[in-house]
């Protein structure tokens, strides 16, 4: 079937596919009268943890109320402050701002659009309660670095590993690294529920006490309360699909470093990308640094989405697959949309930059980099269920841009 459009996300086929298995999961718990914790939440708790390779994991209502109850768990509040990339989803700070606390914003790495290490090293103080490093779009933050730094100073990291179920750094799962991960199962997420959910691990048995009584307004026994919580509860239906999703999520991140393979491949001989072994450096200790980078056409620095090399071991599990396109990045959204593919920009305006956090009083270009990734990032559709036929399509609509702008 000829191509003709393409979308950047279509959760009717990732269901279809799956379509009797869910809905058998579904009725089972429509049947069973038990909607709120019970024996569907558990079973997916403990796959999770053989997942995720780690000791306990917590079942919640989505990725922002992990992240909320990861700080709460760690005793954070106000006047405390906490280290988080600027370049990420707004929950990742904006979580540190509701419990009373002080984001702390740091530049990314230019090379794997990560939280830059040496970032962190700067902005670290007396207030410094915990570092947040966001594994974005499913690739791992520069964690040897990050846990050193954190380790010296006895800060506790909380992983922001919602884009990134799966990753991997150095063959250890991301959520499994820091003292706390945290995770969501937004629909458009690597693991997408119906609806909103999320995760908290960790390994340690202390912190999962605390973490399942916050979850439940502090309750350790009931009416028991210890401590002030939420109402943080995982739906039991959203657990029993889930589950079922689970099992094929190893497949679906296969899918998606296929395509991202390809694009990488396609946009490469179709010589509209250019490796350029030299990399260009970060002066970071992102490990992507020497495999980085490939350039669009001689004179500018597009760049694909780099890989970590594969002698670490890494795993990246591209929830999305961002290039970046200097000065043309509009314009080749247009074109795009023009031959009806979707697109997106994550994100086009770095935290720092957002109405919300004027009261930190930051101006745009003081964090150049992130400044940078929200002028020219675009992500590209890369989600399981697509073809190659319309990855092809979506590559030859780019080379075609890019062969017509060149003079
Ligand atoms: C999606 C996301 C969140 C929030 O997850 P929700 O389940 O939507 O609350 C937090 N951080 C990052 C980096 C995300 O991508």
């Amino acid at each position: 079937m000829t191509v003709t459009q393409v979308a950047l996300f279509d959760p009717k086929r990732s269901y279809a596919k799956l379509q009797s298995e869910l809905e058998d999961a579904a009725l089972r718990v429509l049947k069973s009268g038990r909607y709120i914790m019970g024996a569907e939440v558990e079973n997916f708790e403990e796959e999770c943890v053989t997942y995720l390779k780690v000791k306990h994991a917590i079942g919640v209502s989505s990725g922002t109320d992990a992240l909320i109850m990861a700080l709460m768990a760690l005793g954070i509040g106000p006047g405390d402050e906490v280290i988080v990339p600027t370049y990420t989803f707004f929950a990742t700070a904006g979580s540190v701002a509701r419990i009373g606390a002080i984001p702390v914003f740091v530049d990314s790495c230019p090379c794997c659009f990560n939280i830059s290490p040496s970032g962190i090293a700067e902005k670290i103080t007396k207030k410094t309660k915990a570092i947040i490093p966001v594994h974005l779009f499913g690739q791992a933050a520069e964690m040897a670095t990050i846990m050193e730094l954190a380790e010296k100073h006895g800060i506790p990291v909380i992983e922001d590993a919602c884009q990134a179920i799966g990753a991997e750094y150095r063959g250890q799962r991301v959520g499994s690294i820091g003292k706390i991960g945290c995770f969501s199962f937004f629909p458009a997420k690597n693991l997408g529920a119906f609806g909103d959910a999320g995760l908290v691990t960790t390994n340690d048995d202390a912190l999962a006490i605390k973490l399942k009584a916050l979850r439940s307004h502090g309750e350790v026994v009931r009416y028991d309360h210890q401590m002030i919580g939420g109402n943080f509860r995982i739906d039991a239906l959203q657990c029993a699909l889930l589950n079922v999703k689970l099992k094929y999520l190893d497949e679906s991140t296969v899918n998606r470093q296929k395509n991202a393979a390809l694009y990488q491949e396609l946009l490469t001989f179709g010589q509209v990308a250019k490796p350029n072994i030299h990399g260009t450096s970060c002066g970071d200790a992102c490990a992507a640094k020497p495999l980085d980078a490939i350039q669009l056409n001689k004179s500018d620095n597009t760049k694909l989405p780099v890989l970590l090399p594969l002698a670490m071991q890494s795993r990246h599990v591209f929830n999305q697959y961002v290039i970046r396109v200097p000065h043309r990045r509009d314009a080749l959204q247009q074109h795009l949309a023009k031959k009806n593919i979707a697109t997106a920009i994550y994100y086009p305006a770095a935290l720092h930059a957002q109405k919300a956090f004027s009261y930190l009083g930051h101006s745009v270009n003081n964090f150049p980099v992130a400044y940078a990734c929200s002028q020219d990032s675009l992500a590209l559709p890369v989600w399981p269920e697509l073809t190659s036929a319309e990855v092809s399509y979506v590559a030859n609509h780019i080379i075609n841009f890019f062969k017509e702008q060149v003079i």
